[in-house]
């Protein structure tokens, strides 16, 4: 297993996280429980020290699986990073309920990574409202949080400001060939290393959209490159040349994948991208960005919709479901992530949107499209 230093921590942590969301399935929609602590116990037994969990995981299930998984010596050789839900957060208590609560289900004393989950404008307003970060603070000097993060899902220009507001340990960001300059991308890496603070990286393989279904095109690219390799190696060629990422996350849901990526992470080449193969990698994310159907940008003029209705996120779905093949992988993603009032069903075409959109979108055409393609 390959290793990067982090100087607070005083400890080198694996390159390659455990992301705790994507556990094995028993075929019936249930996580197979002792699949996943297999799964979780040998990642750690080959080096990784980095399990990577959330409130909402598995509705809860990820944590208690971890709490089974880390008994019998496993707990001391790895870092265990959780979240807060900011956007379930309605008063300041809520903050420690839920903090104690995960606590609970991870049965452990402390936790390592703990993290304001998914920060956008709505929950760094609603985080900054519910003193949650002074929260945070206090129940570090308690002795129940090691260190201080973020994950961040919005804007460049909110990216930078988050940073700067706080002396964090660390953040976590998405970052894969395809969405170079989205959100936080590359810009944000080297802002946050800037500051001294160490980055996680999330979706390297924009949550298996990359290596589930590959487009035909995409495939006569990495056909013609020098090396043979698999998309998923592809893409993780990609992100290990940084050196300012601490950590990369992968949300494995099968052995195969596991031992392919401790492979992968067990050797030099992955962080010695050359330049020819650089090119190749880039040509596979132009082509990717130019099957993206509606040139929506993120954003958010259009926002708020009176009934609700989660235009952007919507757009970026139906975007994927053109791009990735038609992954029926995004139906599920739409339906769990997009509460029900959220989706494209609720749009009563009245217009107003289509008048805030500087990209001029026919974004009534478009909610109808989705809820087509996604609606239950
Ligand atoms: S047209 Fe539909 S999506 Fe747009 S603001 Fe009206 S209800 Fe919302
Ligand atoms: S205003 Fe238009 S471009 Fe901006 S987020 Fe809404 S749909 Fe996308």
């Amino acid at each position: 297993m390959l290793y990067r230093r982090f100087e607070k921590g005083n400890m080198d942590v694996s390159l390659l996280g455990l992301g705790c969301m994507r556990f094995p399935m028993d075929g019936r929609g249930n996580v197979d429980e002792a699949k996943a602590i297999e799964m979780i116990r040998t990642s750690i037994d080959e080096g990784v020290n980095y399990i990577d969990t959330a409130y909402t995981y598995h509705g809860g299930l990820s944590e208690r699986i971890i709490a089974k998984a880390l008994k019998d010596g496993y707990r001391e050789k790895t870092l265990v990073a959780d979240k807060l839900p900011t956007w379930l957060l309605k008063t300041e208590e809520d903050v420690r309920r839920i903090f104690f609560e995960q606590k609970e289900r991870l049965d452990i004393d402390v936790i390592d990574m703990y993290l304001v989950h998914s920060v956008t404008k709505e929950s760094w307003d609603l985080a900054k409202k519910c003193r949650v970060l002074e929260i945070l603070e206090e129940l570090r000097q308690e002795g129940y949080i090691k260190y201080i993060g973020f994950s961040f899902h919005d804007e460049y220009s909110l990216f930078e400001e988050v940073i700067d507001s706080w002396d964090w340990d660390f953040c976590q960001i998405q970052l894969n060939y395809v969405d170079v300059e989205f959100q936080a991308g590359v810009k944000g890496l080297k802002y946050a290393a800037s500051k001294n603070i160490p980055v996680v990286i999330m979706e390297p393989l924009k949550g298996g959209r990359i290596t589930d279904r590959v487009p035909p095109a995409i495939q006569e690219i990495w056909k013609g490159a020098k090396t043979k390799r698999s998309p998923a190696h592809w893409a993780f060629l990609w992100v290990a040349q940084f050196p300012e990422i601490l950590t990369i996350l992968s949300g494995m849901s099968d052995m195969r994948q596991l031992y392919e990526n401790l492979e992968m992470f067990s050797h030099k080449e992955i962080e010695n991208v050359s330049g020819e193969d650089l090119e190749v990698i880039e040509r596979a994310g132009d082509l990717y960005r130019s099957l993206i159907k509606h040139q929506c940008t993120g954003c958010k003029y259009c926002l708020p919709c009176p009934k609700g209705v989660a235009i952007p996120n919507i757009i970026r779905y139906l975007n994927d479901w053109y791009a990735f093949d038609n992954n029926p992988r995004l139906k599920g993603e739409y339906n769990t992530w997009l509460d029900p009032e959220e989706q494209a069903a609720n749009c009563v075409s009245c217009g107003q949107c289509e008048k805030a959109c500087p990209q001029h979108l026919p974004i009534m055409e478009i909610m109808h499209e989705a809820d087509g393609i996604f609606g239950r």
